[in-house]
């Protein structure tokens, strides 16, 4: 069969090709979707090609938020003006992969890939981020990152995502990772941090220890109780360690039954989320 590859200019032009041809695909910097072309489990009967749209690659103020383009390179979001706006995607972004992977691949690749190492979506999960889609005949529509990758919102037949809103906190926020080896390598767990001072909140998400990022929530609020927010927003050292704890306990569970002792791969990796967890709390703080 003729495979087909297109290589549109705009967003609009991008949708009308995937109309066109809905057995298209869209690829972005094609670390993730090449790969499954290489190894034999996609066979793309079309290509609808992204990389040429300039409105994707860079972002926008638009009340209080900034509207980020799918199509920004992690090696981009990775600079340090981006890094002064979103600080916790810039240093997710600086963790995703090698310098080639990083210089090709994008954030909205990134969201639909969906794997559960994706080093942006803990982040996004975090500052509670949404996407806005493009769709067929102008339509567009805004969901939550997290009805996106749980599945309760999914990507239609035609559509693309073109930008993720994210608000603007101006507070300190920190991603921190942990792989299994040094130099770039897949997270074993990760943990997004962001502070909202302005509704004395703490969000939290952990990454790769589930299929989707985890919200624990419980923990979120409790940990925010204990932050002088009037003051120099200072934690006890105590109150940091056991949100750790907390944060661990919550999205590691131990399996069934819950009277023995959990296995020793659990008890490692609540180990590592509760590192992760507090010095994650602890520099957001700092
Ligand atoms: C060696 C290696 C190491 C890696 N390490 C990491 C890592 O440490 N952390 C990490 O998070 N990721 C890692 N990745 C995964 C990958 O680089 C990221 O997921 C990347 O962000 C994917 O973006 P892309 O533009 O390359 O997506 P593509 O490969 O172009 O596309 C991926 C999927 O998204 C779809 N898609 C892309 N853009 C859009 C859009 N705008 N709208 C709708 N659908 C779209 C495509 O159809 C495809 O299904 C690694 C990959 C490799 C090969």
């Amino acid at each position: 069969m003729e495979q087909v590859v297109v290589t549109p200019a705009s967003l609009d032009e991008a949708v009308a090709a995937l109309s066109a041809r809905p057995e298209a695909v869209p690829v972005a910097g094609g670390t993730d979707l090449m790969a499954a072309v290489n190894s034999g489990h996609l066979r793309p009967a079309g290509l609808v090609g992204l990389g040429r749209i300039n409105e994707l690659r860079g972002w926008q103020y638009q009340d209080g938020h900034a509207l980020l383009g799918a199509g920004l390179t992690h090696a981009r979001m990775g600079r340090p003006d981006f890094a002064a706006l979103i600080p916790a995607l810039a240093a997710a972004a600086r963790t995703a992969g090698p310098p080639q992977i990083r210089n090709a691949g994008t954030l909205g690749g990134n969201i639909v890939t969906a794997a559960p190492t994706g080093d942006s979506l803990p982040v996004l999960a975090a500052l509670e981020a949404t996407v806005v889609l493009a769709g067929p005949d102008g339509a567009s529509r805004e969901v939550p990152v997290s009805h996106l990758l749980t599945g309760l919102d999914p990507l239609r037949t035609g559509e693309l995502v073109a930008f993720v809103r994210v608000p603007l906190l101006h507070a300190p926020q920190t991603f921190l990772k942990a792989t299994g080896r040094s130099g770039p390598a897949r997270a074993i767990a990760s943990v997004a941090v962001v502070l909202d001072p302005a509704r004395r909140a703490v969000r939290c998400a952990v990454g790769a220890v589930a299929p989707v990022p985890l919200r624990p929530l419980e923990a979120e609020n409790w940990v925010a109780s204990c932050i002088d927010w009037d003051g120099k927003r200072r934690i006890a050292p105590e109150a940091c360690e056991a949100f750790g704890d907390y944060v661990a306990v919550a999205c590691v569970p131990a399996p069934e039954p819950e009277e023995s002792a959990p296995p020793a791969g659990v008890v490692q990796l609540r180990r590592t989320v509760s590192v992760l967890a507090r010095r994650a709390l602890g520099r957001a703080l700092a």
